[in-house]
């Protein structure tokens, strides 16, 4: 008997209201559906809290690398500090080198200038030393006895001869001593040398005590470079290690949220079934006789003096429900009205309006004060025609129906409220 009641009223519930189909599906394949979809978002629960797990893993990895990475690039700052202070004792070697290269280059320069100096004064020597063996040469090489007596032919007196010979014995000993001075000249020039040649050899001792220096120091280098080099090889793997770490943990979050996005289209699949299925008992609860319903409609006050705010059939009641994701359980402090979009909103008894804005789960909302701490409340409008402060009349339309804020199609979420708390909306209307 239950069971044919339960289908009449379901044939009932696929009527035409105020020029809208509402379509119920039967109570049991709602409830079967909405428990087969409670499966399947604790599965898809699991699943994510598995991959929550592995991120904090991998997330866990990824800390651990880029702690290695903070100390490995102090090591690396310390080795290439180390290879700087040798490059900087290196470069100073090399000044100093590049210095002594100067010294011994001049020295080389002042040694072949007095070489070829040298060379000048031996020709000048060999010239001079020619001219006095010509000289030598042509005195000997003259019949002395007929030059003699020409002389003797030619001197006006004896005292002219012995003049004579005298100029000759001059001009040769002349000769001679230009011949010496070249010769002292050119031992003076050969000591100079000499003495520019020990300098030299002594600047290229300490020049080659200088280059064994640099040696050892680029030998230093040479092996600071290799532990630097490693390092740096080191903090590459550790890179790359990092660049994995992330996008494993990229992919996990982009999976996380994928799931997320599936449990949250199966929430609101169940919400829009539980809806139907309230609908559907409402349905019934109206046509056993068993309503809570003292009376009043849209355009009648109850008793009370409130009117509904909406055609609409009642898809949630008042009253606690069990969260259909959590299983935890909540209450749901109104009524909600299934007036199509766009639809009036009237305000259920004369009053001013109280706050008309947004409010994030309940979108576009308006709060009427009636005074005497009563107040009723209008949520998920698509547009606000009221103001604060603005007095409103019983039945005025203050808003349309919508969808915005926590909700899964259009209706009006009704509630009425009492020093603050939410009563139940039917003890009133
Ligand atoms: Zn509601």
């Amino acid at each position: 008997m239950k069971k044919n009641i339960r289908t009449f009223a379901i044939a009932m519930a696929i009527v035409f209201s105020n020029n809208m189909v509402y379509f119920a599906e039967t109570e049991s394949s709602l409830q079967e559906q909405i428990e087969q979809n409670n499966s399947n978002i604790q599965e898809l629960e699991k699943k994510k809290n598995e991959i929550i797990d592995q991120i904090g893993v991998e997330s866990e990895e990824l800390q651990g690398v880029l702690n290695e990475i903070d100390s490995k690039s102090l090591e690396l700052q310390k080795a290439q500090a180390e290879v700087e202070f040798y490059q900087s004792k290196i470069d100073g070697v090399q000044a100093e080198i590049n210095s002594i290269n100067v010294e011994i280059e001049n020295a080389n320069n002042e040694i072949s200038l007095k070489e070829s100096l040298i060379e000048e004064k031996k020709k000048e020597e060999e010239e001079a030393k020619g001219l006095l063996e010509n000289r030598i040469r042509s005195y000997y090489k003259i019949d002395i006895a007929s030059n003699m007596l020409y002389m003797i032919l030619e001197s006006k007196s004896l005292s002219e001869f012995f003049s004579n010979v005298e100029d000759v014995i001059k001009i040769m000993s002349m000769d001679k001593q230009l011949v010496q001075e070249l010769r002292d000249i050119q031992n003076q020039l050969h000591n100079e040398k000499e003495e520019i040649n020990k300098k030299l050899e002594e600047i290229e001792i300490s020049k080659n005590s200088l280059v064994e220096k640099q040696e050892e120091l680029l030998k230093v280098q040479e092996e600071l470079l290799v532990k630097k080099n490693e390092h740096e090889s080191k903090m590459n793997e550790l890179y790359v290690l990092e660049t994995e770490k992330t996008s494993i943990i990229n992919s996990l979050s982009s999976q996380e949220e994928q799931l997320e996005n599936e449990i949250g289209d199966l929430t609101a699949y169940n919400e829009e079934l539980e809806a139907q299925l309230n609908s559907i008992l409402n349905e019934i609860n109206n046509n056993s006789g068993n309503n809570q319903n003292n009376g009043g409609t849209v355009n009648n006050p109850s008793s009370e003096g409130f009117i509904r705010p909406g055609y609409g059939p009642v898809t949630d009641d008042f009253g606690p429900r069990i969260n259909p994701v959590t299983g935890v359980a909540g209450y749901h402090r109104g009524v909600d009205f299934a007036d199509p979009y766009g639809a009036p909103v009237y305000a259920s008894k004369s009053g001013v309006v109280a706050y008309s804005g947004w409010m994030s789960d309940f979108g576009n909302v308006v709060i009427i004060d009636h005074g005497g701490g009563v107040q009723t409340l209008y949520a998920h409008n698509s547009q606000l025609l009221v103001s604060n402060g603005q007095a409103v009349s019983q039945g005025e339309v203050i808003a349309y129906v919508g969808s915005t804020g926590m909700s899964t199609g259009p209706h009006i979420h009704f509630e009425i409220r009492i020093n603050g708390q939410a009563v139940n909306p039917w003890n009133y209307l």
